[in-house]
């Protein structure tokens, strides 16, 4: 067996087992390269920047795209005016710009109102944001619920100002308009559905999230053409008001979400981590547990918080959704997050791709984990007839935990248990078990339950 093919073939049968280095890697360049060029687009969480984004996206994955308009009640929320932006800047009277959004959206306060007026550096200071501890990054500020508007600089810019009056001009625009969200459905055999969010609000920020949203859109389009069990559902929303209003525009459908989980901050060099859902039980928490442990060295598996990214609102206590969060860097733990440190160059196309392969291992144990029969329950089978215990040229052959895994589906496979739940009570790996539980099901011995 050459080194390729080598690479997938302890894997679950299913949707990781095609892969092979070179594939993740290419995955991952490509994704570098869009998540490049969305870079520069002002995204917010409502506006063109969003819709831009997803126009782009589309050449990666087909999306619907529902606009929800502007005062749409949505749980305790109301959808917001729609903000767009054409230009801004703070121009001294002596004629240089010390800050201009053509250079990077971060420049402005999000959802910053219109102005046009002249002013003193002292009544303009307090409308800048800067980064004393970090002098030369920009901060990503907004003011999404509260009438204002401001600039954020660095503050190597900001202590050079010279006195003096300047020019300061936000051309925005605030209107009813409405709040944009871009779906794709991979239909499996049932209904029921895997959930995978991503926020698309944050401008020019590479890690949080234009990572997130990338991956998401390189396992929808991977799923494209194949089959799978579960259906899987990919939504693309601004964070918070976003989520709260694609579920309370799909509230009746949301019973059909069995594992779901959201991505973000997924191409820094930081270690994989998972966090639980808030009940820290669920299938999907136990399937990222399965596949960090056995296949990603250094990760976390975290205990849910409500507070982080949009599983709060998957989570929440009229919802409870079983959503888990996959990142590399944790929110609130890195220092470039919500800067403009946070760039394309600090995000790596191979942190990209094994996250992309890492979902993908969660989504084959989630397409494994089922229930299966003992057909010869009484005493154990005589496998030895069926030459279960040697077969050639299987992977496993040699593995010592494979005679064990065998033994241990067919002493718990009554009909109430699932892979999971063997691979759990034995500490075998799950992809062992699962191998396993297809060769006694070829051999008559196991079947799914219903
Ligand atoms: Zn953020």
């Amino acid at each position: 067996m050459n080194d390729k093919a080598m690479a997938g073939a302890d894997e679950l049968p299913w949707l990781a087992a095609s892969l092979d280095e070179t594939e993740v890697m290419r995955t991952g360049e490509a994704m570098h390269r869009l998540l490049s060029r969305l870079f520069p687009i002002c995204r917010s969480i409502t506006g063109p920047g969003v819709r831009e984004t997803l126009a782009q996206l589309t050449e990666v994955v087909p999306l619907s795209i529902t606009e929800i308009p502007t005062g749409t009640p949505v749980f305790d929320w109301t959808v917001p005016r729609e903000w767009s932006i054409e230009e801004a800047y703070i121009e001294h009277e002596g004629g240089k710009r010390y800050v201009d959004f053509r250079d990077s959206a971060l420049h402005v306060v999000g959802y910053s109102t219109p102005v046009d007026q002249w002013t003193s550096l002292e009544e303009l200071l307090p409308r800048l944001h800067s980064l004393p501890q970090h002098p030369d990054w920009v901060p990503f500020r907004t003011s999404y619920y509260k009438e204002d508007w401001g600039f954020c600089l660095s503050e190597k810019v900001r202590q050079s100002l010279p006195a003096g009056r300047y020019h300061v001009v936000i051309n925005s625009r605030l209107y009813d308009g409405s709040l944009t969200i871009g779906e794709h459905l991979h239909a499996g055999e049932s209904d029921d559905e895997v959930l995978v969010f991503a926020h698309t609000c944050h401008p020019s920020l590479a890690n949080d999230n234009l990572s997130g949203i990338v991956v998401a859109a390189w396992l929808a389009a991977f799923l494209g053409g194949r089959s799978t069990r579960f259906s899987y559902r990919f939504v693309f929303a601004p964070a918070t008001i976003g989520s709260i209003a694609w579920m309370a525009h799909n509230e009746p459908g949301l019973h059909r979400i069995r594992h779901g989980i959201v991505l973000a901050m997924l191409g820094d060099d930081g270690p994989l981590r998972y966090q639980r859902t808030c009940g820290g039980n669920a299938i999907i928490d136990r399937a990222a547990a399965a596949v960090l442990r056995s296949r990603y060295p250094g990760s976390q598996l975290l205990d849910f918080s409500p507070w982080g990214f949009d599983e709060r609102q998957f989570n929440s206590a009229g919802i409870r959704l079983p959503v888990g969060r996959l990142t590399r860097a944790l929110p609130g733990h890195y220092p470039p997050e919500h800067t403009s440190a946070d760039m394309p160059a600090a995000v790596s196309p191979a942190a990209l791709g094994e996250a992309w392969r890492a979902c993908l291992r969660i989504f084959d144990v989630l397409e494994c984990d089922r229930r299966y029969i003992n057909l010869a329950p009484k005493g154990e089978p005589q496998l030895g007839r069926r030459g279960i215990y040697r077969q050639a040229g299987g992977h496993y052959d040699g593995v010592p935990e494979r005679q064990l895994a065998l033994l241990w589906l067919l002493n718990q496979c009554d009909g109430s248990k699932s892979l999971l739940d063997v691979a759990e009570h034995s500490g075998l790996d799950i992809q062992l078990v699962a191998h396993c539980a297809l060769e006694l099901q070829q051999a008559g011995l196991l079947e799914p339950a219903l």
